[in-house]
């Protein structure tokens, strides 16, 4: 498929929060390994409002879709998490704009500012073990794809699979950002929780494209 439509970003977000909520013990053992061990309750929480007012009222177009996702995500939210993944869906939404649909490079475009969100935010950098180290990975992975083929479900497996990779590195890293990094060495040895996250999102994306 070359383009993806309005309907089946919502399925990207829906099936987005069904992955996070079939996988709350993980993301939740992640967290209390580094962290505060809310980061499942956070993503499904957060997740399931944005579905929950997306059902409510269904999005017309991109930018409305995910300017609406981002702001439920940044209200309803406390934690790290809320703010990172609001700006991320805020950013997409701008860029995007009033479109019915995206085209590959359209969703990478959108996809990039998105992580420009990310960072303006959080300042993270690669290697500070956070989603920034899956995020980065797997849009390189999704620009490189969409250079070579219009194919929209080829990007998507391509980005998932940087993702798991840029995930299962984040496990050796030390944390140099968020409340991972108040462990210093001790952060080393465990997968971030948000790389995790982050790395459903990719899955997500692939099983909404299909083949
Ligand atoms: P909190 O840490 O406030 O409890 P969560 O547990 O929901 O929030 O989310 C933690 C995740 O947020 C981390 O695993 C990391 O991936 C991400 N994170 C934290 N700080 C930053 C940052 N400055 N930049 C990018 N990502 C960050
Ligand atoms: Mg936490
Ligand atoms: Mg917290």
């Amino acid at each position: 498929n070359d383009t993806i439509t309005v309907d089946q970003l919502t399925d990207w977000l829906t099936r987005f929060r069904d992955l996070v909520t079939e996988q709350v013990s993980y993301l939740t053992e992640l967290d209390s390994a580094i962290g505060d061990a809310d980061h499942g309750s956070n993503m499904t929480r957060g997740m399931g409002a944005v579905v929950e007012k997306i059902h409510a009222s269904p999005a017309g177009t991109v930018d409305e879709l995910f300017k609406g996702a981002g702001m439920t995500l940044v209200t309803s939210v406390g934690g790290a998490s809320g703010p990172l993944y609001g700006t991320f869906f805020l950013r997409i939404g701008t860029t995007a704009g009033p479109r019915t649909s995206l085209d590959a490079p359209g969703l990478a475009a959108a996809l990039r500012a998105g992580l420009g969100g990310v960072v303006a935010r959080g300042k993270a950098e690669a290697g500070d073990k956070t989603m920034f180290d899956v995020l980065s990975p797997a849009l390189a992975a999704f620009d490189a794809a969409v250079d070579v083929s219009s194919d929209l479900s080829t990007a998507a497996h391509a980005a998932y699979f940087a993702a798991q990779t840029g995930r299962d590195a984040t496990r050796a890293l030390l944390a140099r950002k968020g409340r991972a990094s108040y462990l210093g060495e001790r952060s080393i040895g465990h997968i971030d929780p948000g790389a995790a996250s982050t790395a459903l999102l990719f899955q997500a994306l692939v099983e909404t494209l299909g083949e």
